[in-house]
């Protein structure tokens, strides 16, 4: 008896997910949508009768899981690559002569084309033919574990036929489709809810949610294109490769075109290009592959992506429209950011409202007024742009847009800082300022709070719970479990992640100086820039009116310093030094002193002095085979120092490919030499023996190789 209902429910499951697949991947239903319904409801009856029996990998788990609190880490092996990008065909001549050259003479390969899907990439893992594991390509190394969400779509297979690997792992994009993108903002829009800028912005906003019932009414698909680490071995060509996905009832890219020459290749470019707003997704462009899987090996790839591949991007289209208003944002640094509100108009295939006018001299130098004709670009995947004013269609009595004076959030005064163009509010109890700061705070490389993400931030202030970066700190927790952070109408508790975020506040505490240093969110205070300073300093409360930083900005021109202070920019120093002698300044550092926090600097080790790079300045740039930042903890070791920017100090520029011409110029400029990564090897091996420092010319002007470290 209980055998049959099993049976039934197994086969209840497979019903449904072969239809699914014939429904969602090939958009080729062969029965109606009532018989679907009753299927899918007999198994829902039975899975509640019968959890016993509940697989999982039922198609109703789809809509059905829990929401999680964070997602898990998932190490992607081989990292998640990028793709190198050019915008001109003359480059794709120059990827086919790259490999003419980089393939062994006689060798013969093809080339396909595929469109670049505009969504977020995806890493899929099944285990003996289950899907068991999908995962963002996060930072390529490390993504987050999302196969929760990815389960809800429903053209994802869950269970994969019998000739399918036992193993296997696929690379795809998921999407949002352009219809779903306007039908989601019409209803996010009805709600009162703040609308996507793109289908793009909106797959990854839903992705990222933790309730997948909620991903679940998100219109997304998914396509695959690449082999994973598992299970892909044996395909000798792409197309061969693709066509199996498609077999094992993956959604493939509906485009595809082999060719034996790079001119055919080149033709293929331009008809995706005339057909690319045809696709029911959007694409950024077209992807060139060497089709010959079996010349992979040898071509290898970069730090950052594959050397058979290339990415080419279409020019960005314009569309004319009418600017209705222009709005200003206060940023978290306190600066005004304008932004012209839009008539909306279609363009490159989405909804345009709003556009970015960076600052107050943009509009002055363009001459934008209200009510103004404008041309709008979308530039790859930032935000759409006024690529000019239509003059001839000004109407009288449309006047020249005067910036406001004051803060449109507080109302208090607004400044201009030196020679900067922004201008910015500098109350610093500015609520808009404190949700950004805030966000900032707790974010990774600051405070990593996770459980305090961006709505939560913008939550907490809005409701007067946080009305000072330190009240993270004297939060009542336990109370905040009752907060309701919900989403879309869907009201829910903020429950355990208090208690997480109590936790990550407790462990903030002992942060070193340089995470905190960071966190204040100072202008011109980056990363690394905190990490020097903290270098010079033994804890947080010691670089208020500090003598180094002081030096620094005293000796402007930085003559004949110690090389440990040049690496702290003026900029930078000025900038502290103002952060804590102003008044929220001595505030903060009188509260954290309250608090009994005085975070302290972890001192890197002094680099050994008799190491085959002892004392020798060493700039990485262009793309290396393995990454940077392990080549520079191997420099170090070797007892050299890794310098942002080619100086006088520098005694090698090690140039991977693609190089910056600027750079090899400024090098040569200086007498620095020019290495390649197979010598630095050798130099690390001490295999080789550098010669003395050759002597430098001397350098001029060193603000020209400063890199700006704004946020
Ligand atoms: P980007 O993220 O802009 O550096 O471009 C690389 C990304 O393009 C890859 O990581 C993929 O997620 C995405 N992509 C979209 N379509 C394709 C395709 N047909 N082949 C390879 N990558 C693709
Ligand atoms: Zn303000």
């Amino acid at each position: 008896m209980s055998a049959d209902v099993k049976k039934r429910m197994d086969a209840l499951v497979a019903e449904i997910n072969r239809n699914d697949h014939l429904y969602y991947a090939l958009a080729r239903p062969v029965i109606s949508d009532a018989e679907y319904d009753s299927m899918y409801e007999e198994l829902l009856r039975l899975e509640k009768e019968h959890p016993e029996f509940k697989d999982s990998n039922s198609p109703t788990l789809r809509v059905s899981g829990e929401p999680l609190s964070a997602f898990e880490q998932v190490r992607h092996d081989p990292p998640m690559k990028s793709l190198d990008k050019c915008y001109e065909k003359a480059a794709l001549i120059q990827f086919d002569s790259f490999l003419k050259r980089e393939l062994p003479v006689g060798e013969k390969w093809s080339y396909v084309v595929e469109p670049k899907v505009d969504g977020v990439s995806m890493s899929l893992f099944y285990e003996n033919r289950v899907l068991v594991r999908a995962a963002t390509r996060g930072n390529g190394e490390v993504g987050d574990d999302v196969t929760q969400n990815i389960r809800t779509i429903r053209s994802v297979p869950k269970i994969l036929p019998e000739d399918a690997p036992v193993r296997l792992e696929v690379r795809g994009e998921v999407y949002m489709t352009r219809d779903g993108f306007v039908r989601l903002n019409e209803s996010l829009d009805e709600a009162g809810r703040d609308v996507f800028m793109n289908p793009r912005n909106a797959c990854a906003g839903s992705l990222k949610m933790l309730d997948p019932k909620i991903v679940a009414k998100r219109p997304l698909d998914m396509v695959v294109y690449n082999a994973g680490g598992t299970g892909c071995d044996s395909f000798v060509t792409h197309t061969d490769m693709v066509a199996a996905f498609a077999r094992w009832g993956f959604k493939v890219a509906p485009f595809s075109r082999v060719s034996a020459d790079m001119e055919g290749a080149v033709a293929a470019v331009d008809e995706l290009g005339v057909r690319r707003h045809d696709f029911p997704f959007e694409i950024d462009g077209a992807v060139i592959k060497v089709n010959e899987r079996t010349l992979y090996g040898a071509l290898g790839a970069t730090a950052h992506s594959p050397r058979w591949a290339r990415a080419y991007k279409y020019a960005p289209e314009r569309a004319e429209t009418v600017v209705r208003a222009i709005t200003v944002q206060v940023g978290r640094t306190g600066v005004l950011t304008p932004v012209a509100e839009l008539e909306s108009v279609e363009l490159a295939g989405s909804v345009i409202s709003r556009a970015t006018l960076h600052n107050a001299n943009q509009i002055a130098e363009q001459d934008i007024r209200i009510g103004d004709h404008v041309w709008i670009v979308k530039a790859g995947d930032v935000i759409p742009a006024i690529d000019g004013v239509l003059k001839e269609k000004r109407t009288p009595g449309i006047v020249p847009y005067v910036f406001p004076s004051v803060c449109p959030v507080c109302g208090g005064g607004v400044v201009r800082i030196g020679e900067e163009v922004a201008l910015r509010c500098v109350n610093p109890a500015c609520p808009a300022q404190l949700q950004r700061r805030l966000r900032h705070f707790a974010s990774r490389d600051a405070l990593d709070i996770k459980a305090l993400g961006e709505r939560l931030s913008d939550l907490l202030v809005e409701k007067g719970i946080v009305k000072d970066l330190l009240d993270v700190f004297t939060l009542d927790y336990d109370a905040l479990t009752a907060l309701d952070v919900g989403e879309e109408g869907a009201p829910r508790k903020f429950g355990r992640n208090a208690l997480n975020m109590a936790e990550a506040v407790a462990a903030a505490r002992k942060l070193p100086l340089e995470r905190w240093l960071f966190a204040v969110g100072i202008p011109n205070v980056g990363v690394t820039v905190a990490r020097d300073i903290a270098q010079e300093h033994e804890k947080f409360s010691d670089l208020k009116g500090s003598a180094i930083l002081r030096d620094v900005v005293a000796n402007d021109s930085l003559k004949g310093r110690e090389r440990k202070i040049l690496r702290i920019k003026y900029e930078s120093a000025k900038a502290v030094l103002e952060f804590f002698s102003s008044e929220y300044g001595t505030r903060f550092l009188e509260r954290l002193h309250a608090l009994g926090i005085d975070p302290a600097s972890v001192k890197e080790s002094a680099p050994p002095s008799d190491g085959p790079l002892a004392g020798l300045g060493c700039v990485l740039t262009g793309a290396l085979s393995r990454p940077r930042t392990e080549y520079a903890k191997l420099i170090e070791l070797a007892g050299g120092n890794v310098q942002s920017a080619v100086s006088s100090k520098t005694r090698y520029l090690i140039a991977g490919e693609n190089v910056g011409a600027s750079k090899t110029r400024k090098a040569a400029e200086l007498g620095v030499e020019v290495i390649g990564e197979a010598r630095l090897k050798e130099l690390l091996a001490g295999a080789v023996q550098s010669e003395a420092p050759l002597p430098h010319k001397e350098l001029r002007n060193e603000s020209s190789l400063t890199q700006g470290e704004l946020f």
